[in-house]
């Protein structure tokens, strides 16, 4: 029988006052679960405080799934470069399923970073900058906001603003625009100053849960009087990094370099640059004239977030020296991570872990509207 000696860390029941862990909860071992697929059998516990029966299957990051092998190697495939239909056929699934799949392994990895840098301070200066990007058609362009850490490339946050489609059009193509926006609105003016204000309290502010931090609680180096970010000229920056304040009343001190000035290593912008480049090599949905860009922004959201662990956690942060991540020189993790160490067990929503809007991202709730009613959403059976 599988998990016979295993200790449940919580209630998995979001309602229980037991989710959250404490030293004096324990579960009453209650029975066997046998999955009708395999005849595998698991050793199932009741909460003692609400009742809620689960089994061992529940506190692992595959649970429900069918073909759990799948499940790692899909997800890796998520920051190697192919398009949803490519990884499908080389795994014999569909496109439909390699995404689900990416939408959990996001969950996971949102958690997990969240965990991870919770408490911990940067001690560096950042590149802040939107990448541009696109969700259904060219007519919905949408920024995916970065910020980096400048020395240790490490990327602590990123956030999405959706733009008014701009630059060079057709009367033709004009004339579309307007009845697209007729019929769907037209994004916010505020949304980069908005999303970019997001960003600052994600990475500058850190709020995490210590309990969560499973041993990684690494001392930080001590911060400035104040936070550096480099950005380039973008007008919608500013309101958001001058209204910053964190807890301790430190403010941000903005350093603008021109857009136009050559992406070398030189460049102050250097690290998001780097990130930028990155990504588009790392997924398909992103490169230039792509027929490959994402249908939903909720999706460009999930394979970003599987990229970010990547980069951080996984790839090295340099190929020429390997032997230490972006995490290890930040202060996050004290060794390289893999997509294993990811999924070696389920991490549970919490409300401390997951501010807006990184709810909403967790939550799928960022529709679409072209596409109408009917997109995927997380259902939250265990979730909040
Ligand atoms: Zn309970």
């Amino acid at each position: 029988m599988v998990g016979r000696d295993f200790i449940p860390p919580h209630c998995p029941n979001r309602h229980c006052a037991c989710y959250a862990p404490t030293a004096t909860w324990r579960a009453a071992r209650d029975g066997t679960f046998t999955r009708p697929s395999d005849g595998e059998l698991f050793q199932c516990f009741r909460c003692r405080r609400c009742g809620r029966r689960f089994s061992f299957r529940t506190f692992q990051a595959d649970y429900w799934l069918r073909r759990r092998s799948l499940f790692p190697n899909l997800v890796a495939w998520a920051v190697e470069g192919p398009g949803l239909r490519q990884s499908g056929r080389r795994h014999g699934v569909s496109a439909d399923t390699v995404a689900r799949h990416i939408a959990r392994g996001f969950r996971q990895a949102l958690i997990c970073h969240r965990e991870l840098t919770g408490g911990v301070r940067p001690w560096e200066s950042f590149a802040l900058d939107g990448i541009e990007t696109f969700e259904y058609s060219q007519y919905f362009p949408f920024h995916l906001n970065l910020i980096v850490g400048r020395a240790t490339h490490f990327l602590w946050g990123f956030t999405e603003s959706p733009l008014r489609r701009k630059g060079r059009m057709t009367a033709t193509q004009r004339s579309r625009r307007d009845a697209l926006e007729v019929a769907f609105g037209c994004p916010d003016r505020s949304a980069v100053s908005t999303g970019i204000a997001a960003l600052l309290r994600l990475a500058l502010r850190p709020q995490g849960n210590p309990g969560a931090r499973g041993g990684l609680n690494q001392a930080p180096k001590s911060p400035g009087a104040e936070f550096i970010v480099h950005t380039d000229g973008h007008p919608a920056y500013r309101r958001p990094i001058r209204e910053f304040v964190d807890e301790q009343g430190r403010r941000i001190r903005q350093i603008v370099t021109s857009g136009k000035a050559p992406r070398t290593p030189w460049n102050p912008l250097f690290a998001v640059n780097a990130a930028d480049t990155l990504l588009r090599h790392a997924q398909a949905n992103h490169r230039r004239e792509t027929i490959a860009f994402s249908k939903r922004r909720q999706a460009a959201i999930e394979r970003a977030g599987l990229f970010l662990f990547w980069r951080n956690y996984i790839k090295w942060r340099s190929e020429r020296e390997p032997g230490s991540t972006a995490a290890m020189v930040a202060g996050v993790a004290d060794r390289q991570l893999s997509w294993r160490d990811l999924f070696a067990r389920r991490r549970f929503p919490r409300t401390e872990l997951l501010p807006q809007p990184l709810r909403d991202y967790y939550c799928a709730w960022i529709y679409t509207p072209i596409l109408g009613p009917g997109q995927r959403v997380h259902r939250l059976l265990h979730a909040f």
